[in-house]
Formats: C-alpha cells, sequence, structure tokens
C-alpha cells in the first residue's frame, strides 16, 4: 500500500504523477530511474493496437495501467497491475461475449547480455538505448491473459461435437479379425500369392 504524498522531506516530488520523463507513451528514461532510488510511477490509460489472439481482442486497445518501474542496479523492475476489457464470441454459439482482465506485474528488464544465464535471460525483458520501454511488458501480460476459446456458459451447448456424443446406445464393436474388411484383403493376396505351404 502507497503511502499518501502527506510528507515530502527534500521538496522533490512531483506534483503530478505523469511528468515530462514519460513519453512515447510507455517509455520511461533510464537516466531519470536511476537518478531517484523512488520508483516512477505510471498510472494512466492507453491505447494499444492490435491487442488480439484469434477472434478475441482487447476492447478499444484500451488499458487502464498502475505501474512502477523501479531501478535496481542495471536492471529495472515493473510491478503493478493493468485492467483491460476483452471482446470475443463463445466458441460453441458464436454469440459475442467479454469479460475483464485484472492482472498483475511482476517483470525483470536488463540489457541484453548483463545476464549470463539462459534460463534468467528468457525471462527477462531486454533495456534498450535510453529508455525502459514497458509496452513490451503490458502487450505480453495481456495477450497470455486472454482467453483462446472462450465460452458464454460452460453449459453452452452451441454446435460442439462433444456435446453431441455418437457412442450412445451402440454395443461392443467386435474388433477381431472376422468379418474384418481390412483382414478380408490380406487373405484374398494370401490366396493369389502366398508362399506355397507345401
Ligand atoms: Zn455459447
Amino acid at each position: 500500500m502507497q503511502s499518501p504524498e502527506t510528507s515530502d522531506p527534500d521538496g522533490s516530488m512531483p506534483s503530478a504523477p505523469i511528468d515530462r520523463s514519460v513519453t512515447d507513451s510507455l517509455r520511461i528514461s533510464l537516466a531519470v530511474l536511476r537518478r531517484r532510488a523512488d520508483p516512477r510511477r505510471l498510472d494512466r490509460t492507453v491505447v494499444l493496437g492490435d491487442l488480439r489472439v484469434g477472434g478475441v481482442s482487447i476492447l478499444d486497445g484500451q488499458v487502464e495501467l498502475s505501474l512502477e518501474a523501479e531501478a535496481r542496479g542495471a536492471e529495472v523492475v515493473v510491478t503493478g497491475a493493468l485492467v483491460a476489457r476483452w471482446e470475443g464470441e463463445c466458441r460453441r454459439c458464436l454469440e459475442p461475449l467479454g469479460g475483464r482482465l485484472d492482472l498483475r506485474v511482476n517483470e525483470v528488464m536488463a540489457a541484453t547480455g548483463s545476464r549470463t544465464s539462459e534460463d534468467d535471460a528468457s525471462d527477462v525483458y531486454p533495456l534498450d538505448g535510453d529508455d525502459a520501454d514497458l509496452e513490451p511488458v503490458v502487450r505480453d501480460a495481456l495477450l497470455l491473459a486472454l482467453p483462446i476459446s472462450p465460452l458464454c456458459d460452460e453449459l453452452c451447448a452451441g454446435p460442439d461435437p462433444e456435446r453431441f456424443p455418437a457412442t450412445s446406445g451402440t454395443g461392443d464393436v467386435e474388433a477381431g479379425p472376422v468379418g474384418d474388411p481390412r483382414w478380408a484383403v490380406l487373405d484374398a493376396l494370401r490366396g493369389d500369392d502366398g508362399p506355397d505351404p507345401g
């Protein structure tokens, strides 16, 4: 829980949560980040294009950010929350539906090659140039959270083959070679070309 801005001993607390260091939507100057020990807050609503997986997408590309970026040594740690709405259609009945994503973010950004372990590197977002670009962090979190095959209801009776099983009422199918057409073909072949038993 963040304490309100009641005390500000050195008088350097910014008067507004968003200042000029936030440029190009989700970029934060690394120099600014590293100058202060305090995390940099990013509370705003942004519109990101192309947030879609199949027929499911972020409604209007609109995302509410409540993020903190904090320099820790050579790395930048991004934590906070994302809220967005998604829209799509039920995979069975194809009726339109939607929902809300309420996500937690906790990611590490580091300069390429600054980490030696390949396992670690796979979980780290690259820090390139003079800015920390939080957009990939936000995008990944949202795309991974989008429902790929949403259902309007678990019991939706739309046109889904799994809901209309074709096996009820039929007994066991005889599995032996007798009467099986594949074996019949083999028998016929043997009759013509098989090795002479004598
Ligand atoms: Zn449905």
